[in-house]
Parts: structure tokens; sequence; C-alpha cells
């Protein structure tokens, strides 16, 4: 029956444990929802004011409007430019967060962190227009993140934020500019969106979607900062071994998993359980503390130290089902809450640790960077508890994992390249695009979804588009997803690449001693780091003399379910790239919005969606959009 909900093998071996002890997963509740509503799933409900909810009939014969008079396409786009602003505010406030501990450290407080990637700050103040000569680390620290916080501030709408324009080619902010679709203050573009969507406000779709897109820019400009400003903070991901499935999670350890998308406490914890470790060994667990993540708060540890990824999204309630977690530790973001209640089910210790995500059947550890360091101690404490309470009966560790080769950041990129041609790195990539062996680059983001058969999507085009000879990038539960199936190694790339990329991939590999090729997939980090993706595209376009969408380059959510992937996808349509989404968003019951977004904003921006379930239809799709970018270049 689990072979219906994923094709991970670690879930199939679990689900009939939840079965056997009657422990409801995200699938027997994704059934009970069946079926599900229509009117919701086209995005033609409204419940924007409280004269409703109002829902529009698809099919002409029931009502053509809301009580006050918005009609289907209104409906349509307010409904989706909302989950647009929910998105950016997400990662935005992820970003405001790492901005303002960085603040700290520059003021000689947070005493728990430091800056470890000193080079990285001082290219970022570089970018910022910041004279970095003669200024101590303590004060370009601070120079830098009150720069970055100007762009939450800013007043005047005349100067664009900083980090949206000073990251992509000039001819793409003079676009956005020129729509009026460039933010110049991140939270003022949130709420922008929130008034123009009240009641009796904005009614033109077009209008409205326009609005989406400067959110969407505002997600960019937060995502960006919060990528660039958390690599000078914990370092830079470099290229590192490690793996990937619940087979990380150890019977002789006591197992924390750390889950959600902030790093600012799951740095601590590692940093804690690596200096307190002999706690562990005294309770009893010769295997130590063993943190394994999950989501992106797994993504961002695994690619900066190689923390193992015990799963992703969809999947996280099975470490607590192996009976063997001592603690799921929890930020922000696509914590289900369900947690709560499976976690009370076994010994686990289900511990939140932010005020603004608090479940019910969890422990609340306060997290404030001043008190980073004892957060994580009595973090360390309750899972020490938890596992003198562990059922040894209920043990159950699906022996399922995979090596994965992860920690590509754009310096990764660059400085691995950089060993063909230490001179111009990016040259013989640009070859290698001009003479076909790389035929193009997709970038696989995004999110696990119920309404998809778990992770098979990702599987498949990454090995559909890898034997078309394009280059493979990853972020996010996308990337979990592809570690798990073990295509973040040396063998996948010698089954699965064809032979111009295989070549490449090779010569890269051996140039830097590895022996062998770079994994078939690049894993860049967790979603919030999709930005890294964009610097490396607009580095290449900038070396072409060309804008972003004229490049080979497109971006593939197949599962997407978030808002923050809403918001994503949208600013990777505004940046220029086509992007296909696996699942169908809620926007059908809107002819004048799916046109917008599938067609006739490929006239604005270059960019535009692409909805295709089937995966392999994806991979023609894509392909064949690759070879008219390509001709578009005369390649
Ligand atoms: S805003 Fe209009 S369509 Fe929406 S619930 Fe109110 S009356 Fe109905
Ligand atoms: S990729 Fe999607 S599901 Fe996964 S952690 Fe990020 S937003 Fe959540």
């Amino acid at each position: 029956m689990s072979l219906r909900f994923s094709i991970d093998e670690a879930v199939q071996k679990l689900l009939p444990v939840a079965e056997k002890d009657k422990i409801q997963t995200v699938w027997d509740r994704h059934k009970d929802q069946q079926p599900q509503c229509g009117f919701g799933k086209m995005g033609i409900c409204c419940r924007i004011c409280w004269k409703g909810p109002c829902r529009v009939d698809p099919f002409g014969k029931g009502a053509q409007r809301g009580i006050c008079g918005a009609d289907a396409h209104t409906i349509v786009a307010r409904n989706l430019i909302r989950g647009i602003a929910a998105g950016a505010a997400s990662h935005s406030d992820h970003g405001r967060h790492i901005a303002l501990t960085m603040r700290e450290v520059g003021k000689g407080n947070a005493s728990a962190y430091t800056i470890k990637d000193e080079e990285k700050l001082k290219r970022i103040a570089q970018r910022l227009g910041i004279d970095w000569e003669g200024k101590s680390i303590r004060e370009l620290t601070k120079e830098v993140a009150d720069a970055s916080l100007e762009d939450y501030s800013r007043q005047d709408s005349k100067i664009p934020c900083r980090w949206a324009e000073l990251t992509m080619t000039q001819e793409r902010a003079a676009k956005l500019k020129q729509w009026d679709v460039m933010p110049h203050n991140i939270d003022a573009a949130v709420a922008e969106i929130m008034s123009r969507t009240h009641v009796g406000c904005d009614a033109d779709p077009v209008n409205i979607l326009l609005g989406g897109v400067k959110g969407a820019v505002a997600d960019y400009t937060g995502m960006y900062l919060s990528t660039e400003l958390s690599d000078a903070l914990f370092g830079t991901p470099a290229p590192t071994v490690t793996e990937a499935n619940l087979g990380v999670i150890k019977e002789d350890a006591i197992n924390i998993a750390v889950h959600g998308h902030n790093p600012l406490l799951s740095e601590v914890v590692c940093d804690a359980a690596a200096m307190l470790n002999d706690l562990a060994k005294q309770a009893g667990a010769p295997g130590g503390f063993n943190i394994v993540g999950v989501c992106c708060t797994g993504n961002e540890v695994m690619v900066r130290h190689g923390v193992p990824l015990a799963t992703n999204y969809l999947s996280q309630e099975m470490p607590i089902l192996t009976g063997a977690l001592e603690a799921m530790v929890v930020d922000v973001q696509c914590i289900m809450p369900s947690l709560g209640a499976i976690a009370q089910c076994f010994h686990t210790q289900l511990i939140t640790t932010m005020s603004t995500t608090k479940i019910p059947g969890a422990t609340h550890v306060q997290f404030d960077k001043e008190n980073a360091v004892e957060s994580a101690r009595k973090i360390l404490e309750l899972a020490v508890d938890a596992y003198q309470r562990r059922d040894p009966k209920r043990v159950n560790i699906p022996q399922v994992k995979e090596k994965a080769i992860v920690g590509f950041s754009a310096e990764a990129v660059i400085g691995a390249l950089s060993q063909l041609d230490a001179h111009d790195p990016l040259q013989p990539l640009l070859d290698n695009i001009v003479n076909g062996n790389i035929q193009g680059i997709c970038l696989f983001a995004g999110c696990n979804s119920t309404n998809t058969l778990q992770d098979r999507s990702f599987v498949e085009l990454a090995k559909g588009l890898a034997a078309h000879n394009v280059l493979l990038l990853a972020t996010g539960c996308g990337a979990g997803a592809l570690a798990k199936h073990g295509l973040m190694t040396q063998e996948a790339t010698l089954a699965y690449a064809g032979d111009g990329l295989k070549a490449v991939l090779t010569a890269i590999g051996q140039a830097n001693g590895l022996n062998g090729p770079l994994p078939l997939v690049l894993h860049m980090g967790s979603c919030v780091d999709n930005t890294r993706a964009v610097s490396v595209a607009v580095a290449i376009a900038q070396k072409l003399g060309v804008d972003l969408d004229r490049l080979p380059l497109v971006a593939s959510a197949p599962e997407a379910m978030s808002e923050k992937a809403v918001a994503i996808g949208t600013w990777a349509v505004a940046l220029g790239l086509p992007t296909h989404l696996g699942t169908v968003p809620q926007v059908l019951g809107s002819q004048v919005v799916t046109e917008v977004l599938t067609e006739k904003i490929k006239d604005i921006t270059g960019g535009y969606f692409i909805v295709e379930t089937d995966p392999e239809e994806a991979v023609k799709k894509l392909f064949a959009v690759i070879q008219e970018k390509r001709a578009g270049l005369n390649l």
C-alpha cells in the first residue's frame, strides 16, 4: 500500500509500523480529506471578508461573482498573491533574524556567534558598496547588517532594495523597475499585497499579479541576503561527503533531529553536541549524540558541516516512528503540527524554540540569540532524559541510506572550476555549454506534496535531464529527495549522465583530486538558498553579455506545495526563467490568470510557468525549452 505514497524505501518500511500502531501519518490525513474541494483547488473561493465565503461556479451556471462583485479572475489573482506575500514574509523574516543577529555580533553581543567567513563578509561589503579597508571585522559586520536591514525599512520608494538591484543583471533590474515591480522595502511589498487585496481594493487581475511579482522580488531579496549573511556567520558551504535517509539514525546514540529552516539554533546545537558528547556517553549511549537533519534546517547543517539528512518534508513524521529519536528540535516553517501527537506516542521530545512557532504536545525551549548556548544545552539535557525512556522493543530503524556529496555553494562551484582555469573559472563551463557537452542547466527546488508520489518526479526528472546532458543543481526538499535516492554521488554520474555531461563532470572532478566525476546533482543548500544558483547564472549571463532569459536555464519544482514555493517560482519567472511545476497551481478557475502565468508574462520577463504533472513529459518540455534557448544564442 505504501508504494502508492512514496518511492522512498525507508518510508515504505515504516508506514506499516504506523498502521500497526494506529498512528495517523500525513498520507492517512490526505486520504481523509478526499475529495478535496474543487473550488479551492481552482482558486475560486474567497474568504477575504465576512460577507463571504463566496465562490464562483466554474461551469458558468451558478454565481459568477462574489457578493462584493469580485469575479473569478479577481478572486484567483488575490488568493495567489496573498500566498506570495506569506512566502515572502517567511523567507524575509528568516533573513531579518540572521541580519539582526549579525548586528549584535558586530556590536560585540551574541557571544555564541562569530564571523566564520571573513572573506565572504568582505565580498558582501564590496557588493553593497561598503568600504572595508581599515575597518575591524566587528565594525564591518555591523555595517553590513545595518545596510541589509535598510532593505526592510527604507521609505523612499524610488530607491530599490539593494540586495535585489545589486545581485541581478543590470538589464534585469532595469526591466523590473520599468514594470514597477522592483521593491524598495521588503516589508512594504508584503504589506502592499495585503492592503491591495483587502475587500474593495485592487480588482484588475493583471495589476494584482504585478503586485504579486513585486512581492516575489521582495522574497528574492530576503532570501538572497539571508543566504549570504548566513555564509558569513556560519561559513560558506564547501563540498563534503555525508549520508541521507533514515538509516543515519543510530541505535547506539542519542539521536536529535534539527528541523525547520533557520540555522541560528541548529548551528549552536551541533557545536554543543560535539562539546558535550560525554554527557550522552555517561547516559549509556556509546555513540554519543547523533545530530541528523530534517527539511531545510537539515540542509543548512548538511551543506555546511556534513550533518547527515534523515529525511525531507513529507516524511518528517518518520524519524519519530523509528522509535530511536530522542528529540526533534524545530524552529520555523514546514513543521507539521502532527508531530506533537506522534511524539507523544513515543519517548521523543518535540522541542519548539521560537515564540512564533509553538505546537501542542511540544516542550518549548525559548531560543534567543543572547541565550543560544544555554538553549542548546537544555535541548541536549532533554534528549538525554528522553533516552532513558527509549523502549528498545520499539526501535525500528530502516537500514536505508545513501552517500551524498553536498555543499556546492556558488563559491564552491567556481572554486572547482578554477582548477581547470585559475584565471577565468567560468570559461570552461561556458566552453562546454557552447560545444554542447552541457546542453543547459536545471535548478530543482521546492517541496514534497501528497498530491504526488513522494520524490518520484525529482528522481525521474533528474535522470531524464542528465541523460540529455543537462547540468543539475538542487536545493530544499528537492535536494533532500535527490540525496536520499543516491543521485548526489559519483556513481550516479557514471550511471545516468549523458556522455557530454559525464566528460565535463569527470574533468572537473579529476582536476579537484576526486578520482572521478562530480556528483550528478550539485546540492546548493536549503530552499532559502536558491539564490546561490542565481549568482552562478548571473555570472554566466554577464560573461556572455546577455540577460538571464536568454540562457539555456530552467527551474523545476515538481512537488511544489508551500506559499514560499509560490513566491520562489514567481521570482524565478520574474528573473526570466521558464519554471516547471509538477503540481497543479490553484489558479485554473481564472483563464486570465492562467494565461498570464503560463504565456503572457513571457512578453514582460521572458520567464513563464510550465505546468506538467507527468515527469516524462516534463523532461521533454524542459529539454525543448533548453533547445529553444540554445537556438536563440545560435548554439
Ligand atoms: S471580498 Fe467579496 S468575494 Fe470575497 S468574501 Fe467578501 S464579498 Fe465575497
Ligand atoms: S523545500 Fe518546501 S517543504 Fe522543504 S522545507 Fe523548504 S519550503 Fe518546506
